[in-house]
């Protein structure tokens, strides 16, 4: 983990350095707010520690500029202040997590622990949006799909379609089924729709076409 610390004191500054590094996590310390967003604009960090009271500009406002910018960067807040009014406002800021001080390292350790792992969760659940079958992908959230990082423009029963065969890749339905979970009631079961659909959604595939493999006399799988 790679962890940015904001912290003005030498003294806790210098004892936090040293009890991450010795976890093995890597350590940029910043004294004040702007070097801080100076350096979060240049490196990616797993998370931030901020202390609060911050010469120049305070942690308050490091952590605003932050979120302003859309950062989701973990920000696990220091203070000395430790009032249950002071920690609610550091929460609504779009902090994290706050410690007060004097803390626990052990604490500071697990606090960092527990943010990493929610970040992770969260990332994981970003990925589960997104369909990748190696050259295709499906973004279930924004309905974007990709040919080999190159956005191609379906319709939406295309879409539909392409989305059935690649959720369930392996999976073989049939045309009867793709009609209904497609078109719905108002199909016109002996219509040829499905068919000229593959036939277009292959195409817009390019090299991938094939992917989408004709049983016949049953129906269409994504491979
Ligand atoms: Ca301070």
């Amino acid at each position: 983990m790679n962890i940015l610390l904001v912290e003005d004191e030498a003294r806790v500054a210098d004892f936090i350095r040293r009890g991450l590094s010795a976890e093995g996590w890597g350590v940029t310390h910043a004294s004040d707010g702007e070097t801080a967003l100076a350096l979060l604009s240049e490196a990616p960090f797993d998370a931030i520690i901020l202390d609060l009271m911050l010469p120049g500009i305070s942690g308050q406002d490091v952590c605003r500029k932050l979120r302003a910018r859309s950062s989701t960067i973990p920000v696990l807040m220091l203070s000395a202040l430790d009032s249950t009014d002071e920690r609610i406002a550091g929460l609504k800021l779009g902090a994290d997590d706050y410690l007060p001080k004097p803390f626990d390292f052990d604490e500071l350790v697990a606090r960092l622990e527990a943010l990493h792992r929610r970040t992770q969760r969260f990332a994981a659940a970003e990925n589960a949006d997104l369909l990748d079958c190696g050259g295709v992908t499906f973004d279930k959230r924004s309905l974007t799909v990709q040919v080999d990082d190159v956005a191609i423009d379906l319709s939406g029963k295309e879409r539909e379609i392409l989305l059935l065969l690649m959720s369930n890749r392996g999976r073989t339905f049939s045309r009867e089924r793709i009609l209904n979970a497609v078109w719905g009631m108002t199909a016109d079961p002996l219509t040829n729709v499905v068919d000229v659909y593959i036939g277009r959604l292959r195409r817009k595939l390019r090299q991938h076409g094939g992917r989408i493999v004709t049983l016949r006399n049953v129906g269409y799988r994504f491979d």
